[in-house]
């Protein structure tokens, strides 16, 4: 028997620009992210992060250049040499690839942690109910909230939210997770529970991209940082070039005011 040889959540991004009306939000984005790997973006506010990572998950449409997640263009089909672009129906399929943690949840306040986690699964007919709310424990114990299975989303602490919305991304099986500022909107004592599920994550081989301005944490398990401006890569390579030794005064500054 022959065994396919799959790299999972390889992504490129190649010459991606991106305007809202006359603004450039994306500036010619080239950024190559390793399958397994862990990629961290910083950068100043409105320098295109979040948009940066809404291309990855189509949703937000570019309008220039291609962003492939191994073997499949986000928003095209290939045939030949020629690319059409997906329907909605498709794309909400190569969606279920791509994992988003939003910096505020999102869970739904009229589902409890269990049915939150088991809902998209059910929803996409990847799994029947039974077994989504046998995997959705299972992901819930990963995430160290087993015990708040029942509980309604809106009685969970900000830190244990966001540690459903991790299980919730996962549900999918997702190749890749983007993760936009997922602290950003907690109380500091709650930031290192959430931290912590992430840095587990990060061993356990899908691919992740974490917008963040927890410098120490991206120190910690980042194997590349990106530094953006303005729409632009400005710097990107292991920690101890861009964190230790930033070549450009730009990345110097931003350090500077974070640190
Ligand atoms: P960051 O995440 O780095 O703070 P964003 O990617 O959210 O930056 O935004 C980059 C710039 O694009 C900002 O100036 C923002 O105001 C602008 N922008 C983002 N989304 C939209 C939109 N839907 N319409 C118009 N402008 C937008
Ligand atoms: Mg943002």
């Amino acid at each position: 028997m022959l065994t396919r040889v799959n790299a999972l959540g390889t992504i490129s991004i190649s010459n991606v620009s991106k305007r809202y009306g006359t603004f450039q939000a994306l500036n010619n984005v080239n950024l190559a992210i390793p399958a397994g790997s862990v990629t961290v973006i910083i950068g100043p506010s409105g320098s295109g992060k979040s948009t940066l990572l809404r291309t990855i998950n189509h949703l937000e449409r570019v309008d220039q250049g291609l962003i492939k997640i191994d073997d499949e263009y986000i928003g095209y089909r290939q045939k030949g040499d020629k690319l059409y672009e997906l329907k909605e129906k498709a794309i909400l399929k190569q969606r279920t690839q791509v994992g988003y943690v939003f910096q505020s949840f999102n869970l739904f306040p009229h589902l409890t942690a269990l049915e939150n986690v088991a809902e998209a699964p059910i929803a996409h007919k990847q799994l029947s109910r039974k077994a989504a709310h046998a995997q959705a424990l299972t992901l819930l114990e990963q995430v160290g909230l087993k015990h708040k299975a029942d509980a309604w989303s809106r009685h969970l602490s900000g830190g244990q939210q966001q540690r459903v919305a991790i299980a919730r991304a996962l549900a999918l099986r997702p190749k890749v997770l983007l993760f936009d500022e997922p602290t950003s909107a907690l109380d500091p004592e709650l930031v290192g529970e959430v931290l912590n599920v992430i840095e587990q994550l990060a061993r356990s081989g899908k691919t992740l991209v974490i917008v963040t301005h927890e410098i120490a944490f991206a120190r910690k398990i980042a194997d590349q940082v990106v530094f953006m401006v303005e729409g632009e890569i400005v710097e990107q390579g292991p920690v101890e070039q861009v964190l230790d030794a930033p070549q450009h005064s730009r990345t110097r500054q931003f350090l500077a005011q974070v640190l």
